[in-house]
């Protein structure tokens, strides 16, 4: 005999609906293009039919052109977020994509399917049955046909159908995101430009408020923005990577594993690295190279001894190894050449006249976790310091450019000004 349980009470985080309008309501949703919509030849929409690849089913009213490269699309994901999940897709994903609702009769959906499609959102609706041990689970998809739409969806049918769970709000939405984003090999934030422009213009939500709150989903696209930058960090910083798909892994396998738990001991470092990335990020963003130093200690120059570094202009802020204190004055000397895309020159560390490939520092205080205003050094010369801290140091260049061409390094000696020998300015080899 086999039980069945009631799947709202075994499974509430699944058995719900997934309520999705992240993408299709962002503002340049609708403006991305495909090769196949900009097609003049084929109507729109067409009478609905089937159309299939090796994953998926749509039941779509997408002409030929459009479902066929939005199924091409699907499957790349699928193989994407299956490899980094490591686990193959179990059964078909079957989708209802809509482009026009006046192609299909009321009766085509199930109410809540015909809802968000009326508010041209997209959800997906999965049923888990457990037998023993062992699940089913059968996931369908109502997506409206906007670029990014039924991509997010199908992220949640693979994980609803492969794990019976989506795991939790911050985590399920933020993914799905990522999914829908995704490029194969390529680590740099490709999240469209109407997400770029939120974030950087409204207050920044906080770790807790995302990862702790009450939030339902479905709640607004905004969000959905705030949870994506979230997973995007946590997925491509090499500070907490290494964790995060092992704790997405059991939050989808129903093991006891939190965010808390995982990160707790950490929170201060990501909640500054979160903001950081908030701020600074565009697309072409690479999360992999710019992330915080924890590990590099500091000290105090001392008498005559130097503290010497190594900067690299492929990365953000770096440990410099030397703890200032305001009001005291130090010498530094960068040596070295360095660029900041494939075809600038090669420069020192006074940099371009554009003010690009200049050394920069800044004073980062480590119980407050709080990073002072950046200021120009340069290959030769000296500063006070404005405050107690950490010194780290830069090649000025855009945040979200530092992965096009920049190549080379400064070695950097800093010490204490007027005690022992000057350090040497290291342009009087250049010049000759
Ligand atoms: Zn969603």
């Amino acid at each position: 005999m086999t039980m069945r349980m009631n799947p709202v009470r075994r499974f509430a985080v699944i058995a719900g609906l997934m309520m999705c309008v992240a993408v299709a309501s962002s503002p340049d949703g609708m403006a991305q293009r495909t090769k196949a919509t900009d097609d003049q030849t084929q109507p729109a929409s067409v009478a609905p039919r089937d159309v299939r690849s090796r994953n998926f089913l749509l039941h779509t009213d997408l002409n030929d052109n459009d479902a066929q490269d939005l199924l091409e699309r699907l499957e790349t994901m699928l193989r994407l977020i299956s490899t980094y999940w490591g686990q193959p897709n179990r059964k078909t994903i079957e989708c209802y994509v809509v482009k026009d609702l006046k192609n299909w009769s009321p009766n085509a959906f199930e109410p809540v399917g015909l809802a968000s499609l009326q508010n041209k959102v997209g959800v997906t609706r999965t049923n888990v049955r457990v037998l023993g041990n062992q699940f089913d689970a059968n996931s369908i998809v109502y997506a409206y046909a906007n670029r990014g739409t039924p991509q997010h969806e199908a992220v949640h049918a693979y994980c609803g159908q492969t794990f019976g769970r989506t795991g939790p709000l911050w985590y399920s939405e933020g993914m799905a995101e990522m999914g829908n984003y995704w490029k194969e090999g390529d680590a740099s934030v490709n999240c469209s430009k109407g997400v770029v422009r939120y974030i950087h213009s409204s207050s920044p939500k906080t770790l807790n408020a995302i990862v702790n709150s009450d939030e339902v989903t479905g709640d607004s696209w905004q969000n959905y923005a705030w949870r994506w930058a979230l997973c995007h960090l946590l997925a491509n910083n090499p500070n907490y990577r290494q964790r995060f798909r092992p704790l997405g892994l059991a939050m989808l396998t129903g093991q006891r594993a939190s965010f808390n738990g995982t990160y707790g001991s950490m929170a201060e470092e990501i909640s500054f690295e979160y903001l950081f990335f908030l701020e600074h990020f565009d697309i072409g963003y690479r999360a992999d190279l710019v992330f915080w130093d924890w590990k590099t200690k500091s000290s105090e120059p001392r008498s005559s001894r130097k503290i010497t570094c190594s900067i690299q202009s492929k990365a953000g802020w770096q440990a410099s190894r030397c703890r200032v204190k305001a009001g005291t004055k130090y010498e530094y000397s960068a040596a070295g050449k360095w660029q900041v895309d494939e075809s600038a020159e090669l420069v020192d560390a006074d940099g371009a006249e554009d003010g690009n490939g200049r050394l920069l520092g800044a004073i980062f205080d480590r119980g407050e976790y709080k990073l002072g205003e950046p200021f120009e050094l340069g290959a030769y010369g000296t500063f006070t310091a404005e405050s107690d801290g950490d010194l780290v140091l830069r090649c000025r260049d855009d945040w979200h450019r530092i992965n096009d061409g920049n190549a080379g390094k400064m070695s950097v000696q800093i010490k204490l000004e007027g005690s022992g020998d000057p350090l040497p300015d290291p342009r009087d080899n250049v010049r000759g």
